[in-house]
């Protein structure tokens, strides 16, 4: 036994697996799917596929109003969660002259488009519907579904008295910041002109769909839709189901990310035949939905929300806790890991160095991960399908998936799994098919489940330009890659707030992330006015520091997503710190970020900003 073996087992002396053959698999897997193209693989939502994205099918069409001209203290673009926080912390500060401005019929961002069957949200509710204690509201299960968070959303707007100042069916078309007048000029698809001190940009993440270029795809004659506008017209039923009109359809589903791991279920129920074409599986845990206990929940004490948000954080973080109070599908990695220093310690222990660590963080991993496949092999009972079912990367590399219909779906006769792995995708879409390894599968509906521009530049993600002072374009000044103090502000950019992904502390619990945004963002605004000042900005100093902060925290981060699968959260396998990156991640995490924006605060100085 060579040293390294030797140290392996004495850490882990009833290890089943041999780690370096996946290591091995790992790299295998991932190569296979490796294109040079990465991002550019999908195409710009130009004017041919824009029937994917800019139909709103959820309200009456034909709707007109007169163009407004107008001035107020704030304009927030968008009125999904991350507006609403915003709107929501502003009114805190009693900043109440704003303007929401959103392009759907009502709030709720993300779950106002996308309504498909079985939409439901992968971070428990309770940590992740916001002002849950603020409106005094109880989520009905541990997992809501789309309507349910839904309707919160239109709560929030009733509840903040949202409603009065949102301009919905309206979009952003530029923000142009006018220097001789110190305001912002918004203009919007409805020939709005408004005049605004502040603008604070809660666009979201998820807001624009992507479409992969597989050639041919502009030849298909039959029906097609993105997942984000399902069309109930086509496939009948909603969002529970009852999708009777599939029943004489032959469908396809390209992509098996986080959504079709939701919808696939549906489909497969009710269409004649489904072709689920997939490149890489998701990891599918087990979700274990249940009715909230409401007695636990009447007995939750003041400040439970954030404590539960922050101790989600740091358990996925590896930060030891005296509870993991979600203890769910996602923090079972940091579980295994704590259960395994806790044997160390139990056995006497030994000083547990960086690449130690490590380590035993790769073979928790390992474990969690064994354990997804073995669930395949439970569930599926074809062996073929269930092998090309199984996720060989690391948890993490990709969105992790928590679904207890999924996988059983694969054992229906009228659904079939096409494997496009070898090929990097589905090959070509004809008049009537889908063609992927050379056979052609004709079908009359293909349902796009191939994600949004997340991490993608934001030149591609942001449909509206932004021109700050000097009459530069935001995105030219992020054109060698993200330009921010703290993610949320930049130089030339005065008294522009974003609330996103960017050059912050990351969580899968976006809502927790943007109202902690938001929540900061507000104080600023407020405390310019407390200053008697009508104009903040970042200076280029304080914006170089943290650029160069957050790219040198990066590098931590490398190795892990350089071994990881493509997707969009390694910029498709190029996650590289040379070239611009449409996302890079403050690595010590949210509870830190947090921390330090909260310290920040705390000096009262507003450290980085000029104020004139
Ligand atoms: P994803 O980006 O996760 O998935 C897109 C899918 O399309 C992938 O499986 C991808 O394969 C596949 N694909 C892309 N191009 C091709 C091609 N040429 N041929 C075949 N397949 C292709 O999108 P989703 O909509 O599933 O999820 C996006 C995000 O939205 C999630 O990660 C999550 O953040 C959020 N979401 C959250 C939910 C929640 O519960 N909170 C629920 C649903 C979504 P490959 O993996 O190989 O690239």
């Amino acid at each position: 036994m060579d040293k390294k073996t030797n140290k392996l087992h004495n850490l882990f002396p009833d290890l089943d697996f041999d780690p370096e053959a996946l290591r091995a698999k790992y790299r295998a897997e991932r190569d296979k799917r490796l294109r040079d193209d990465g991002d550019d693989q999908y195409v710009e939502m130009a004017e041919e596929f824009a029937h994917y994205a800019e139909e709103d099918p959820y309200v009456e069409p034909g709707f007109v109003r007169d163009p407004v001209n107008e001035e107020v203290d704030v304009v927030i673009v968008g009125g999904g969660f991350s507006g609403m926080m915003a709107a929501a912390r502003l009114k805190e500060r009693s900043i109440t002259d704003f303007r929401m401005i959103e392009a759907g019929g009502d709030f709720g961002g993300t779950w106002y488009w996308n309504r498909y069957p079985g939409a439901q949200c992968d971070i428990e509710s309770y940590c992740y519907l916001p002002l849950l204690e603020e409106l005094n509201v109880m989520p009905k299960e541990k997992y809501s579904y789309a309507p349910e968070i839904f309707e919160h959303s239109k709560r929030i707007g009733r509840e903040f008295d949202l409603y009065e100042r949102t301009y919905f069916q309206t979009r952003v078309t530029e923000l142009r910041w006018l220097e001789d007048a110190n305001r912002w000029l918004v203009s919007t698809s409805r020939d709005d002109a408004i005049r605004a001190r502040f603008v604070i940009q809660a666009a979201g993440v998820a807001n624009r769909p992507k479409l992969p270029g597989i050639p041919g795809i502009k030849d298909f004659k039959g029906h097609s839709f993105h997942t984000c506008r399902w069309d109930y017209d086509y496939t009948g039923g909603d969002h529970t189901g009852g999708l009777t009109k599939l029943s004489d359809k032959r469908v396809a589903v390209i992509g098996t990310g986080a959504t079709a791991i939701q919808a696939v279920p549906y489909v497969g129920e009710y269409a004649e035949k489904l072709y689920v074409f997939q490149r890489t599986p998701s990891s599918v845990s087990d979700r274990g939905n249940k009715p909230t206990d409401e007695e636990w929940f009447d007995n939750l004490q003041p400040g439970w929300q954030r404590e539960r948000r922050e101790n989600f954080a740091a358990v996925l973080m590896g930060t030891p806790v005296e509870e993991d109070l979600v203890a769910d599908g996602w923090t079972e990695v940091s579980r295994l890991i704590a259960t395994n220093l806790a044997r160390n310690a139990q056995t006497g222990g030994h000083e547990i160095d960086f690449a130690e660590m490590a380590l035993r963080a790769e073979i928790a991993d390992f474990q969690k991960m064994n354990s997804v496949r073995a669930r395949v092999d439970e569930t599926v009972e074809d062996s073929e399908t269930a092998e090309v079912l199984k996720p060989w990367y690391r948890m993490f590399c990709k969105r992790p998936t928590f679904n207890d219909e999924y996988l059983p779906t694969f054992n229906r006769p009228n659904v079939e799994l096409i494997d496009v792995s070898d090929a990097k995708g589905v090959e070509r879409i004809t008049e009537n098919a889908v063609v992927a390894n050379g056979v052609e599968y004709e079908v009359d509906c293909i349902i796009y489940a191939t994600g949004f521009e997340i991490t993608s530049l934001p030149r591609k993600r942001v449909d509206f330009d932004i021109i700050g002072r000097d009459g530069e374009s935001l995105f030219d000044h992020w054109a060698e890659g993200n330009r921010t103090l703290h993610g949320l502000y930049s130089h030339g950019f005065p008294n522009w707030f974003t609330i996103g992904i960017n050059q912050n502390g990351l969580s899968p619990n976006m809502t927790s992330m943007f109202d902690d945004q938001a929540a900061h963002i507000a104080y600023i605004i407020q405390e310019v006015g407390k200053r008697g000042k009508e104009v903040a900005e970042v200076t280029k100093e304080a914006e170089d520091a943290w650029v160069t902060e957050i790219k040198n925290l990066q590098v931590l981060g490398l190795t892990f997503a350089q071994e990881c699968t493509p997707g969009y959260y390694n910029n498709e396998g190029k996650p590289s710190t040379g070239g611009p990156l449409g996302i890079e991640v403050y690595t010590p995490g949210i509870n830190a970020f947090n921390a330090l924006l909260a310290k920040w605060r705390e000096a009262g100085t507003l450290e980085g900003f000029e104020l004139r």
